[in-house]
């Protein structure tokens, strides 16, 4: 069977620490980083899917669009791969096309996707910006012939169904829910999902307040309490702080958990120093979402060790 006509459970791992054990807190990080190396996660849950009506409306090629480190290219390089499609990737910044060796060699990611046969476009970051006008993707049929097309960061109503079900029935007993914020259609998805007794907290990767905004338009109505959390994202994408960094690796070092620099890293950062300051109730019981996005450490590393900071280690 493949693997996106499976129905995928994650373990729940129990954090220990005094912390934890002083504020008398249950916290457990669902492994969802452990569904793939490349395809994890969210990446999974969101293209599910859409890979399946792809192939049943008889796509040969699914198209998207995407940084060039991001997780969300690279899972559907290797899901579409998986799934006996075509890819092509719409890819910002125009330069990574002058030198596609020295462009795959300095970068992980996009080797990843090299690999699995993605096909890449690349295109400026003007242009990049219109990349859902009708005429853009006109463009791009006339050249490359009729393709499936996932959005940016892969966020649609199936991407929504697939996040539906991270959430399992033993997770019921859960008072709050956690997980990193990109686009958001991840969160929606968890929303939907979750009791009414279950409140969500959000870390947005991003600075940004369009995303309470978007998170609406996405989620079903309903009574379900969330929230975002925006003082975790430590200054953006490519940016970072050392204390992140160094909170990754320790973190690793005692749970034996490797989280990601750009979301989950900042998500469990967030969750401790709010245990911390007392935000939740004595035997509170909080699930975070360990959404995957490992893949993405190498290419950050990199930059790290061109700066002469210490990477992350895995
Ligand atoms: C893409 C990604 C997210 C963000 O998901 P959205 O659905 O866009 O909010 C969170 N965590 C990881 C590891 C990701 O790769």
């Amino acid at each position: 069977m493949s693997l996106f006509e499976k129905s995928i459970k994650s373990k729940n791992q129990q954090i220990f620490s005094p912390l934890l054990e002083q504020k008398n807190i249950e916290l457990f990080i669902k492994r969802e980083d452990l569904i793939h190396p490349f395809v994890s996660g969210n990446k999974f849950r969101k293209l599910k899917y859409n890979i399946q009506k792809a192939k049943k409306e008889g796509f040969e090629t699914i198209l998207t669009f995407g940084g060039a480190y991001s997780n969300h290219i690279v899972a559907t390089a290797v899901a579409s791969s998986i799934a006996g499609l075509k890819s092509i990737g719409v890819i910002r910044g125009e330069e990574l096309a002058n030198d596609i060796n020295k462009t795959l060699s300095n970068n992980y990611s996009l080797k990843i996707a090299d690999k699995h046969k993605m096909l890449f476009h690349f295109i400026s970051r003007t242009d990049f910006k219109k990349k859902t006008n009708f005429n853009f993707i006109e463009r791009l049929k006339k050249q490359y012939g009729d393709f499936y097309l996932v959005p940016e960061g892969g966020t649609n109503s199936l991407a929504i169904q697939g996040c539906e079900e991270i959430l399992e029935n033993e997770d019921t007993k859960f008072d709050y829910i956690c997980c990193s914020v990109g686009t958001g259609g991840t969160i929606s998805g968890i929303i939907n999902s979750a009791q009414t007794h279950q409140k969500i907290i959000g870390f947005p990767a991003l600075k940004g307040d369009f995303l309470n905004k978007e998170i609406e338009k996405l989620i079903q109505k309903s009574k379900q309490s969330w929230r975002l959390e925006t003082n975790y994202h430590f200054g953006g994408y490519a940016k970072h702080e050392e204390k992140l960094i160094q909170f990754i690796n320790n973190f690793n070092q005692q749970h034996k958990i490797l989280l990601d620099p750009i979301y989950t890293g900042k998500m469990v950062y967030g969750i401790l120093d709010l245990i911390e300051k007392g935000y939740f109730a004595k035997k509170s019981r909080i699930l975070a979402i360990h959404t995957g996005g490992i893949q993405g450490i190498q290419g950050f590393n990199k930059k790290l060790i061109n700066k002469n900071k210490t990477p992350i280690q895995f």
